[in-house]
């Protein structure tokens, strides 16, 4: 069932033709129960009319007998009118096509009314109301009615046509019914309801054949264009679609063309200046770094000596080395940046226990400086990875620092667990606080919660660890909770694992 309503939501095709088989199954039934309703009427009324006319020479014929009928003697006057029903029967033919009944003479009050007929008919084929109006009036009146025969097995439709008689010698009144059969118009009908049926079954499936091959015609260029335009999604520029005749998947497949060649020279543009652009931060920062070296050497020497400056010389000489510093600690994070950028940052692999850097990450002197509580969790059993230990060990850092400077929570957690595919390192704090904005901004080069705030950052530390852990084949993402604290996830694969489900998640997720 699920499989179906999959094939009806993803396939047009299937929807098309379905939808042309089902409307015109509707329309085939709605004209062919019209044309079978005509024939139908058509067929009882030529045999009506028929029936009627065979039925009125026969009551003249009848009362013709009767009118020179003169005997009273009731032996002999029943007699006569069996023999009468019995020449009206024969005059039928070989073939039976109806059938008599005489019931009479009707004047015997409250008695039985004697009743001849031409066969063993069933009481109810004689339609009662029928039988009342002739009785009871002078005149020809007809009633379509079922005919069973006494041992027959099926009823057959028929038309009952009956009229009064008069018996001039005794005043007797009659009813004479003649119950004509239907058969013929009946298995016509037959013959008639198969036929539709079969062809409008034909028909049906003869549409759907068409609407299907009407449907592939429009549908396979689609398709082919769906390829080809996934295949340029999936990064190959080259894909064009084939162009033939100019119909409207001509049209469609010349504009697609057009636009994959405007994308392509649009990304090639972009791709040329972000190149020029990696290029001119790398060449600025590797050209700053030498007089940089110079003027911090300067710098030094001016430090070292600040002792014997006036005060305020001295705290100039401070402040220099300082923002030298910082300027130093930017421009290596620049570099680091575009080695990223240009795809130049390589790994020197070795295999690492993540428990250990935890540990070595917890000792950190200028945490503790702070007076920070560090809890260790979860590195009881090794949890062994193959990474670059220094650039672990630089995440682990950057999360630990930065959760010292901006959470101003009094404690940090680092937990570690594992799972078959990878190993991932939590570090959490119970400070400020990331809202759900943030936790996804935090990676963006250059970008800080508080610039005003912030103690000499320069907001590249976070970007760069998620550059490291990715080049890993790892992940690092963030979470948090304004107020109640921040988490940050690094995730490493073990060899052959991936990172795609993380051994770890954030109690704030
Ligand atoms: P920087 O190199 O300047 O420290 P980062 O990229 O490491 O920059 O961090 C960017 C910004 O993210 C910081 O300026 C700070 O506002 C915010 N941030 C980072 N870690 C935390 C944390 N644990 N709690 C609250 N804010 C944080």
């Amino acid at each position: 069932m699920r499989g179906l309503a999959g094939i009806w939501r993803r396939s047009i095709q299937a929807r098309v033709v379905t939808s042309t088989i089902l409307l015109s199954a509707l329309v085939i039934s709605l004209t062919g129960w019209a044309l079978l309703r005509d024939v139908a009427s058509g067929l009882a009324e030529s045999r009506r009319t028929a029936a009627i006319s065979e039925a009125r020479s026969g009551f003249e014929a009848a009362q013709a007998r009767l009118d020179a009928a003169v005997e009273t003697e009731p032996g002999t006057q029943s007699q006569s009118l069996t023999q009468m029903v019995d020449s009206l029967t024969s005059a039928r033919g070989a073939r039976r096509t109806y059938e008599l009944v005489l019931q009479g003479p009707l004047a015997t009050a409250g008695g039985q009314v004697p009743v001849r007929s031409s066969a063993a008919i069933l009481p109810d084929a004689l339609p009662r109301d029928l039988a009342n109006t002739v009785k009871s009036k002078a005149g020809t009146y007809w009633r379509y009615s079922k005919l069973g025969l006494l041992g027959g097995k099926d009823r057959e439709a028929s038309v009952v046509v009956g009229s009064q008689l008069r018996a001039p010698g005794t005043g007797d009144t009659y009813a004479l019914f003649y119950l004509f059969s239907m058969a013929d118009q009946q298995s016509t009908l037959d013959l008639v309801r198969r036929a539709l049926l079969l062809g409008g079954l034909a028909m049906v499936l003869m549409v759907g054949g068409v609407a299907w091959l009407v449907s592939r015609q429009v549908l396979d260029p689609i398709r082919m264009a769906r390829r080809i335009a996934e295949r340029y999604a999936s990064g190959n520029l080259e894909q064009r679609m084939h162009v033939s005749g100019e119909d409207d998947i001509a049209r469609l497949s010349t504009s697609f063309n057009q636009m994959a060649a405007s994308l392509q020279s649009q990304i090639r543009r972009l791709e040329n200046l972000s190149r020029l652009q990696q290029r001119f931060v790398s060449d600025v920062s590797h050209e700053l770094r030498t007089p940089l070296t110079t003027v911090q050497m300067a710098s030094e020497v001016l430090y070292d000596s600040r002792k014997r400056f006036d005060p305020q010389t001295a705290r100039s000489a401070e402040l220099l080395k300082g923002e030298l510093d910082r300027f130093e600690s930017l421009l290596s994070d620049l570099l680091d940046l575009s080695r990223f950028d240009a795809g130049a940052a390589k790994l020197a692999l070795d295999t690492i226990d993540l428990t250990q850097v935890a540990r070595d990450a917890s000792k950190d002197p200028t945490i503790k400086r702070k007076g920070i509580k560090v809890k260790v969790i979860g590195a009881d059993e090794p949890a062994v990875v193959e990474a670059d230990i220094r650039r672990i060990d630089r995440i682990v850092r950057n999360l630990m620092t930065n959760a010292a400077k901006y959470s101003g929570s009094d404690r940090l957690e680092i937990e570690i667990a594992q799972n078959d595919d990878c190993v991932s390192l939590a570090v959490r704090d119970f400070g400020v606080g990331l809202s759900g904005d943030e936790t996804n901004r935090v990676f963006d080069r250059f970008w800080r919660a508080d610039p005003a705030r912030t103690q000499g950052g320069t907001g590249l530390g976070l970007p760069i660890s998620r550059e490291d852990a990715q080049l890993h084949g790892g992940s690092l993402v963030a979470w948090g909770e304004p107020g109640e604290g921040s988490e940050f996830i690094l995730t490493i694969p073990k060899p052959d694992g991936s990172a795609a489900t993380p051994a770890l998640t954030s109690v704030y997720a």
